[in-house]
């Protein structure tokens, strides 16, 4: 299916998503127009407003609703502090499991002057996203948490050949458009099944990829390596909780959550932009919260879809909002204050939208 016109839903999740969300709106509306791209924007509802307003965290017709787009933005969702209802479920596995969203590409990269620990960082870890540990029983079948008797709990991983190749396919992919090395990071030592899975799968997907070398590094080394020699790291592959720690790490490096943007691939047909912090109700409705991570996961998501419909505009804008997102971080005016800065959230988004005006 190829479109002139983007559909992309705006899901705005819950407490800092409801800034973040219209901020990446704006800026990606803003960049479009400036390079001749048409979006048809599909707000959403989801999360505790639409609880509160539809009765359900995830109304009835959400699923069929977003299967006619050809990607959406997802705010960070907040369900921990949900009540406890039947009608009030966290939506965010149930996305990624109905689109197949199996590969989370999780960028890091350091930009000067924010309190990196390091200037020259440009890595990409890619995060097996439906298999591992997975407590949502109803997501992976066989996988869950398990208390056969008050004094012992049983977590089940659940690793398959398909997952695996699934996102061992689309690193790959990734790396080739890279530098063309692919890191697999992994536990086989211990975990001879599970990972000794992961590992031969990845192997067995990079035959088809023969100009990307493929290495190994296993995960406690790879954390150490992570900190000392991030430099040394371009594309990353692992399972998913391997994935969700490191990322974490990853983010630290380069000035914490707000820097760590994301974005959930699968089958082709559909892609979801998501930071990958949460939804910080700590700082909610201060004004403060740091917008890059959605904003990049959301350029992320354009410069993809610009990719797979063939459209150059798609390539521009997304160029665009990188020309944008790099004045404003250079400027303490126009950063948040979790970067050292010393705007607010409103700045940043209003520098970069000067920026891009300028360049456009
Ligand atoms: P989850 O379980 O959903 O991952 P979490 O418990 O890890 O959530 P977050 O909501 O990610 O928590 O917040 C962790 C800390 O990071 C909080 O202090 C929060 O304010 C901060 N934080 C998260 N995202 C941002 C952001 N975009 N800008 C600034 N600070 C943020
Ligand atoms: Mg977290």
């Amino acid at each position: 299916m190829s479109a002139s016109t983007l559909r992309i839903g705006l899901l705005n999740g819950d407490d800092i998503g409801h800034e973040i969300v219209p901020a990446s709106h704006r800026i990606a509306e803003a960049a479009a127009r400036a390079s001749g791209l048409s979006i048809d924007w599909h707000p959403i509802p989801i999360g505790r407003k639409a609880l509160d307003e539809l009765g359900h965290t995830m109304p009835a017709g959400t699923l069929e609703r977003l299967g006619e787009l050809d990607g959406f933005i997802l705010g960070p969702i907040g369900h921990q502090a949900y009540p406890k209802v039947p009608e009030a479920i966290n939506p965010h596995p149930i996305l990624r499991k109905s689109f197949d969203l199996f590969a989370n590409v999780r960028p890091t990269r350091s930009y000067p002057g924010l309190g990196c620990l390091y200037d020259d960082i440009d890595l990409v870890i890619v995060r097996e996203n439906n298999e591992g540990f997975q407590p949502d029983r109803n997501v992976v079948a066989g996988s869950g948490e398990f208390r056969p008797t008050h004094d012992m709990t049983i977590s089940v991983r659940v690793i398959t050949r398909e997952g695996s190749r699934k996102v061992a396919q689309a690193a790959l992919e990734i790396a080739r458009a890279r530098s063309k090395r692919l890191t697999v990071v992994h536990k086989d030592t211990v975990f001879k099944l599970g990972c000794g899975m992961f590992v031969e799968e990845c192997h067995k997907a990079g035959e088809a990829f023969p100009d990307v070398t493929i290495d190994e590094v296993i995960v406690d080394t790879f954390a150490m390596k992570l900190v000392r020699e991030p430099q040394r790291f371009d594309t990353v592959v692992t399972t998913n909780m391997f994935g969700d720690i490191l990322t974490d790490e990853a983010a630290g490096l380069v000035g914490g959550l707000g820097m760590a943007p994301g974005l959930c691939i699968g089958r082709g047909d559909i892609a979801m932009a998501q930071a990958t912090h949460g939804s910080a109700p700590d700082i909610a409705g201060k004004g403060i919260a740091n917008p890059y991570a959605m904003i990049e996961s959301t350029r992320m998501l354009i410069e993809w879809l610009g990719r797979r419909h063939g459209l150059p505009a798609a390539g521009r804008a997304a160029a665009l909002m990188t020309t944008g997102i790099e004045a404003a971080l250079a400027d303490p005016a126009t950063r948040t204050p979790d970067i050292r800065g010393s705007g607010t959230q409103a700045d940043m988004v209003d520098g970069i939208l000067a920026a891009m005006e300028r360049h456009s």
